[in-house]
């Protein structure tokens, strides 16, 4: 008798037990305001489709034309033979958009910064990084081998302190944050974290994910949000949030993107997005430029949205962006909120540890441009209900 997947059985039982099993649902619908979610239609509070475009007219007519004009697949590494001139035309086009020297695309946003930590630094470097960077940040830090001190969230002087604490240490640095924190909504102080890496003279890079398509103008990200234009050297960025589709790119100064041509291992040794999504992403950079509308559409539901949830009583702890959370605490009642939310034909997920730390279980509303004023009404009266039911806000007056 084999006993060598017992260990699985044993973790597996284990999370269930612990409720930390993560039971995924199917969606059998295009994403937008509702969607058919395990056979039932819900309006959507989920997805990371801040300007409604991942079921948009225009990119879709795009995608058609791509693959009647070049079929579905790019056939090789980038490096070999994979290169399509829509690949090119999308960086320049980003490049453009966000402002900087140059940018190369990836696969995806995870992707791209396993590309580009571990090609500017080493096992003799040292990462200042955010705790609480995203998963991608951590793993891409890991990979390049170099020496990680983590600072305290937000938070520049510490940073500053972790910085003088490693000095002489250590033969190359770079400071890394998250622009918008997935899971608070928050926005790092970038103005101050450019000034200490300018004092030290330290590389910055800073991941806009959750920033592009929401902040700045016409969604142009955290930099132009913040008139950092030239200052921070690399920016990393994802075509599968804003821009509804799927990719990344790392975006910045242009030595900086020529070495990742040369030494940016995902795209030596992977075969880029397909021509359908470079056209789709492309189209996406045509409309942000184009019109602001739907980046104001999204802030407009936004602030309509957090204003309300606070007025009937609900904490959106330090949410600056469309991201809310609706913070619980206790991770059973999350779950129970989540569910009962459902039931109600709204979806929200329910986050716990360990993807936020113990005791701050929350469900996480992400608002979008896709949303109508009625859907966000009937989400409201639906926390509402949910809310006063499990005890989380008090009765109307
Ligand atoms: C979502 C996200 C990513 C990953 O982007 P994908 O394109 O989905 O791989 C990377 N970094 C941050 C900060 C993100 O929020």
């Amino acid at each position: 008798m084999s006993t060598k997947l017992n260990w699985l059985h044993a973790e597996l039982a284990a999370l269930r037990e612990q409720n930390l099993y993560n039971t995924i649902r199917t969606i059998d619908s295009p994403q937008g305001a509702w969607i058919v979610v395990d056979g039932k239609r819900v309006l959507n509070f989920c997805s990371n489709n801040y300007l409604g475009l991942a079921n948009d007219a225009r990119l879709k007519q795009a995608a058609h034309d791509a693959v009647e004009k070049f079929g579905v697949g790019p056939a090789a590494v980038r490096s070999i033979a994979g290169t399509l001139a829509l690949h090119n035309e999308l960086e320049k086009r980003l490049a453009d958009f966000k402002g900087v020297e140059a940018t190369i695309s990836f696969q995806s946003g995870f992707n791209s910064n396993g590309a580009v930590i571990p090609a500017l630094v080493g096992k003799e470097d040292v990462i200042f990084s955010d705790e609480l960077n995203h998963a991608s940040i951590i793993d891409g830090a890991r990979l390049s081998g170099a020496n990680i001190a983590r600072y305290t969230h937000n938070d520049a002087e510490a940073l500053e302190d972790a910085i003088t604490q490693s000095a002489g240490t250590y033969r190359r640095a770079l400071i890394v944050t998250d622009g918008v924190f997935s899971m608070d909504g928050d926005i790092a102080p970038l103005p101050q974290i450019v000034e200490v890496a300018e004092r030290h003279d330290i590389l910055l890079m800073v991941d806009d994910a959750h920033g592009e398509g929401v902040l700045g103008r016409g969604g142009r990200g955290i930099v132009d949000h913040f008139g950092m234009h030239g200052r921070v050297d690399v920016e990393v960025g994802t075509m599968s949030k804003a821009f509804g589709v799927v990719g990344g790119y790392v975006a910045g100064k242009k030595e900086i993107v020529e070495w990742l041509r040369q030494r940016g291992r995902p795209f030596l040794f992977s075969s880029a997005v397909t021509p359908a999504d470079a056209a789709a992403c492309l189209r996406a950079v045509d409309i942000l430029e184009e019109s602001t509308e739907l980046v104001e559409k999204l802030w407009n539901n936004a602030r309509y949205f957090k204003k309300e949830m606070k007025q009937m009583g609900f904490d959106t702890g330090a949410s600056e962006t469309p991201i809310t959370p609706v913070m619980l605490g206790d991770a059973q009642l999350a779950q129970n909120f989540s569910r009962a939310l459902f039931d109600n034909d709204v979806f929200a997920m329910a986050i716990k540890y360990p993807t936020v730390p113990q005791g701050k279980a929350r469900i996480r509303v992400m608002i979008s441009a896709a949303h109508s004023q009625e859907d966000l009404d009937k989400g409201l009266e639906v926390f509402g209900k949910v809310g006063r039911e499990l005890g989380v806000i008090k009765e109307k007056i």
